[in-house]
């Protein structure tokens, strides 16, 4: 995302194969016995071609509406997939920096856009216990290892932990989807947030649309070959749901926020209840991820930046 925050870090079960799959069926059912029902989380550091911030922000002018272009590309590949496995309703949430990012007359009419910012759930908004699955389109490695433009939330962060182990993005928005008991079944990205997807996934579906060769360079796809092995993997992913099961944190819940700066810490230490771990840490307990969700923000909020 970038720009935004929240933080923590969770640990919930490994990810197990569960049973509702469907494989070889043209159309898999929804869970109300409907078509299926998919959310998509679209973020911008991990589409193809994409390597640095000032192609991110509206400040890069003619590069950033290239890059726009680029993320309607892939997510409408996407879109494309899950309507040919049956996705009967499709819901983008923009979850890139201000959120207005994507063009609405780029997309696919199947699909409906969430946009703009603040947003209660930020990359999450909108998702509810309704959907069937969902995808992380463009999504980029956390903060500290060798991805793309890799970051988590913010530029403060260098790491958010629950219960004790490192998130990064994938990982903090997969758990919001899993208290809601909804899998993430799609990543795309570089290869370096694909390998983070599967070691925390299990078996979801990835495309690696560029390999990292620098935190702003990069090796990239045509975006042609892109969009078809996106398209591919989410038509694929939906014909095998119940390979990947929802990521759950463990209750209660303990978000530990290590900041890059010890100005930072003081800030988020201004929020009730929130102890002082370290120099550069902060953490909050409560019950459930969904408020752990909104405590990190909060106190990313009070940290401000250096
Ligand atoms: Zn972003």
């Amino acid at each position: 995302m970038a720009k935004e925050t929240t933080g923590k870090r969770t640990v919930t079960s490994k990810p197990t194969t569960g049973k509702r799959a469907t494989p070889g069926k043209r159309a898999t059912p929804g869970r109300k016995g409907k078509g299926l029902k998919v959310y998509i989380s679209a973020d911008m550091e991990g589409i193809g071609g994409v390597v640095n911030w000032d192609e991110t922000g509206r400040e890069g002018l003619g590069d950033y509406d290239r890059a726009r272009k680029l993320m309607a590309g892939e997510v409408n590949a996407a879109i494309e997939g899950a309507l040919a496995a049956g996705a009967t309703e499709i819901l983008v949430n923009d979850s890139h920096n201000s959120m207005r990012n994507l063009i609405i007359e780029d997309l696919n009419p199947a699909a409906r856009l969430i946009s703009g910012s603040p947003k209660a759930m930020s990359m999450m908004e909108g998702l509810d216990g309704s959907f069937d699955a969902v995808f992380f389109v463009g999504y980029h490695a956390r903060a500290t290892t060798l991805g793309v433009l890799n970051h988590t939330y913010t530029g403060s962060l260098l790491e958010y932990r629950v219960n004790g182990q490192i998130l990064g993005e994938t990982g903090m928005n997969a758990a919001t989807a899993g208290d809601h008991g909804v899998p993430v079944v799609l990543v795309t990205g570089d290869g370096t947030v694909c390998a983070e997807a599967r070691a925390l996934l299990g078996g979801v579906e990835t495309v690696a649309v560029k390999e990292y060769i620098g935190r702003y360079a990069a090796n990239s796809l045509h975006p042609t070959k892109s969009r078809a092995l996106i398209k591919e993997a989410a038509e694929r992913a939906l014909k095998g749901l119940g390979k990947v099961k929802p990521l759950k944190a463990r209750r209660p819940v303990r978000v530990e926020l290590k900041f890059n700066a010890t100005s930072l810490a003081d800030g988020a230490c201004l929020m009730p209840g929130v102890e002082r771990v370290d120099d550069l840490t902060a953490a909050w307990e409560g019950s459930d991820y969904l408020q752990a969700v909104r405590a990190a923000r909060a106190m990313i909020s009070l940290a401000g930046r250096t």
